[in-house]
C-alpha cells in the first residue's frame, strides 16, 4: 500500500536556480506550506557545475592574461610561473560547498521543507520521492512546479564515454596538456578560452565555419578572429568519428575538418554540444504533462503546462534562454502570481541580456542585425565602432586585443532594438545598457548621456 502522503500547498521539484527562487518566494514571502525536493547538491547547475565554478575559473584565466600584460606596464613578472590547477580546483570546490550550505540555511530561514531524493509523478497532484537510502514517501500538493533543469547532451560518437562534458570539466584534478573541445556554443567557447589561457594546448572543433552562430555576425567574426590570434586552434567544418583509448590517460580522436581526415592524440576531450532537459525520471506521463519535440516541457508565458496546477520553468521548459537569472526571475514571478495575488505576473522574455565569458567577453541584448532587418526591413539603422582600448596603448601590436560595438536601431526615432559588444569589460558594461534598452531607449537617449572618459563604454554614447 502506498504511504500516506504529506500534504502541502506548493511542491517544487529541483532546487536549482528557478526552483529555489520559487520555493522561497512562496514560503518566505507568502507563507505557503512549501516542500522542495532535490536529488543532488543544492543550488543546481549554476552553483555546482555552471556559472559559479565557471566564473571563478574564468577569473583565474583572466589573471593569467593580466600577468602576461603586466610586463607592458613595467612589471618584471615571471610568466612561466606554473598554475596550480589541483589546489585551485580544491579551493573552488570548497567555495561551492560553502554555497551549498548557505542554500540549505536559506531554505530553513524561509521555512521550506527540504526532501533529499528523486521525484516522480504518481498522478497530477501526487509525487513520489525516493531518497538515497531507497526510502519512499509521497507528497500531495495543490500546486507543483517542475524545475529540474537539464544535462549535457550526448553526441553519439564511438568512444564518447572516454571524453568528458562540462560537468567533468569541474572534476578535473589535473590540468590537461592538450585538449579537444567539441561544440560551438557558450560552453565550448568559454571552456576552450579558459583552457587556452591557463596553458593547455587547445583545439576547438566546430561543425560549421563559425562559432556562437546565434550571435550577431560581427561578434562571430571578431571573437573567432581573436581566438585564432591568441593561438587557439580552431577546426572548422569538422566532425568526429571515433575516440580511442591509448592508455596513460591519452586518447586518439578521429576527425575530419577542412584539411581532410585526420587523428589527434589528446589527454582530454570535452563534448559541449548543448543540453537536454532532465525529464525522464519524472514520469510526466502519469500526470499527462506535454513535451515538445526536444523533450522540453511546453509552457505558456505564465509557466503553465497543459495540466492545471502543474508549472515548469528554467532549462527544462521551452520558454527561451537557458540562463540562471531567467530561471530565478520566472520563479519569483510565478510565486507572486500563484500566491501573492498578482494575477498577471510573468516574466517578459524579450530583451534578456547575456554574456559569453570568452576572452575577451561578449555581451548581447535584443535583436541581431539580420533579425532586425528581417523584422523591420529598411527602417533599421546600424551604428558600429571598432577600436583598440586604451588599456592596450602600452602593449606591442601582437598583444593588442579588439573592442567592437554594434547598435541596432529601428524606425524614425531610432529605437535601440539590439546591442552587441565585444571587448574587455563587456560583461560588466552590458547590464546598465540593458536597463536603458528595456525602457525603450532611442539612439538620441544614448547620446544624451554624457560620456565617462576614458573608458571603452563611452563609445556607446558617442557613436556616429
Ligand atoms: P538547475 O539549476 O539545473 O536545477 C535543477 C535541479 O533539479 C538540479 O539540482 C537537479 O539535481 C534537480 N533534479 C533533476 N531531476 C530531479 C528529480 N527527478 N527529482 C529531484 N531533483 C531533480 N547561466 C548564466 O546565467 N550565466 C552563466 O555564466 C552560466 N554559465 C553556465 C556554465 C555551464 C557550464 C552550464 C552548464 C550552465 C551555465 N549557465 C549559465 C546556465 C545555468 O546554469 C542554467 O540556466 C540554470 O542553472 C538553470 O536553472 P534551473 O533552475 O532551470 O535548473
Ligand atoms: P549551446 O546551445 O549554446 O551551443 C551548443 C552548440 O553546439 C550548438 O549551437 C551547435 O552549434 C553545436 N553542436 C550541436 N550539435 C553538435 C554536434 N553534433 N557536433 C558539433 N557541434 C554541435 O549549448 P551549450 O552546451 O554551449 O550551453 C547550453 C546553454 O547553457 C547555453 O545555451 C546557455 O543558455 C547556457 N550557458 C550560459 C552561459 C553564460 O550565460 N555565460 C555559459 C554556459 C552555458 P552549431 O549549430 O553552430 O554547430
Amino acid at each position: 500500500m502506498a504511504p500516506t502522503p504529506k500534504e502541502c500547498d506548493f511542491l517544487v521539484i529541483g532546487i536549482g536556480s528557478g526552483g529555489l527562487a520559487a520555493a522561497r518566494r512562496a514560503s518566505g514571502q507568502y507563507g505557503m506550506k512549501t516542500i522542495a525536493v532535490e536529488n543532488s547538491r543544492l543550488g543546481g547547475t549554476c552553483v555546482n557545475v555552471g556559472c559559479v565554478p565557471k566564473k571563478v575559473t574564468w577569473n583565474a584565466a583572466a589573471i593569467k592574461e593580466t600577468i602576461h600584460e603586466a610586463k607592458a606596464y613595467g612589471f618584471s613578472v615571471e610568466e612561466t610561473a606554473p598554475f596550480d590547477w589541483t589546489s585551485f580546483k580544491h579551493k573552488r570546490d570548497a567555495y561551492v560547498k560553502r554555497l551549498n550550505g548557505i542554500y540549505e540555511k536559506n531554505l530553513k530561514n524561509d521555512k521550506v521543507e527540504y526532501l533529499n531524493g528523486t521525484a516522480s509523478f504518481v498522478s497530477k497532484d501526487v509525487v513520489k520521492v525516493v531518497g538515497q537510502d531507497g526510502q519512499e514517501q509521497h507528497v500531495r500538493a495543490k500546486k507543483i512546479l517542475v524545475a529540474v533543469g537539464g544535462r549535457p547532451s550526448k553526441i553519439g560518437v564511438e568512444g564518447e564515454e572516454l571524453g568528458i562534458n562540462s560537468d567533468g570539466f569541474f572534476d578535473l584534478e589535473k590540468q590537461p596538456k592538450k585538449v579537444a573541445v567539441i561544440g560551438a556554443g557558450y560552453i565550448a567557447v568559454e571552456m576552450a578560452g579558459m583552457f587556452h589561457h591557463l596553458g593547455t594546448e587547445t583545439h576547438l572543433f566546430i561543425r560549421h565555419d563559425k562559432f556562437l552562430r546565434t550571435f550577431d555576425p560581427m561578434i562571430q567574426d571578431k571573437i573567432m578572429e581573436e581566438y585564432r590570434r591568441q593561438g587557439l586552434h580552431i577546426h572548422t567544418n569538422s566532425s568526429q568519428s571515433k575516440l580511442e583509448d591509448l592508455g596513460n590517460g591519452w586518447k586518439k580522436l578521429h576527425y575530419k575538418d577542412d584539411e581532410g581526415e585526420s587523428t589527434m592524440d589528446v589527454d582530454c576531450v570535452l563534448w559541449a554540444i548543448g543540453r537536454t532537459p532532465e525529464v525522464e525520471k519524472l514520469k510526466l506521463e502519469n500526470a499527462g504533462v506535454e513535451l515538445d519535440e526536444k523533450n522540453h516541457i511546453k509552457v505558456d508565458k505564465y509557466q503553465n503546462t497543459n495540466v492545471d496546477g502543474i508549472y515548469a520553468l528554467g532549462d527544462v521548459c521551452n520558454a527561451g534562454a537557458e540562463l540562471t537569472p531567467v530561471a530565478i526571475a520566472a520563479g519569483r514571478k510565478l510565486g507572486d502570481r500563484l500566491f501573492g495575488g498578482k494575477n498577471d505576473a510573468h516574466l517578459d522574455y524579450t530583451n534578456i541580456p547575456s554574456v559569453v565569458f570568452s576572452h575577451p567577453t561578449v555581451g548581447s541584448i535584443g535583436l541581431t542585425e539580420p533579425e532586425a532587418r528581417e523584422k523591420f526591413g529598411d527602417s533599421v539603422k546600424i551604428y558600429t565602432s571598432s577600436f583598440t582600448a586604451m588599456y592596450y596603448a602600452m602593449m606591442e601590436p601582437e598583444d593588442k586585443g579588439p573592442t567592437a560595438y554594434k547598435l541596432v536601431c529601428e524606425g524614425p526615432n531610432e529605437r535601440v532594438v539590439g546591442l552587441h559588444i565585444l571587448g574587455q569589460g563587456s560583461d560588466e558594461i552590458l547590464q546598465g545598457f540593458g536597463v536603458a534598452i528595456k525602457m525603450g531607449a532611442t539612439k538620441a537617449d544614448f547620446d544624451s548621456c554624457v560620456a565617462i572618459h576614458p573608458t571603452s563604454a563611452e563609445e556607446l554614447v558617442t557613436m556616429k
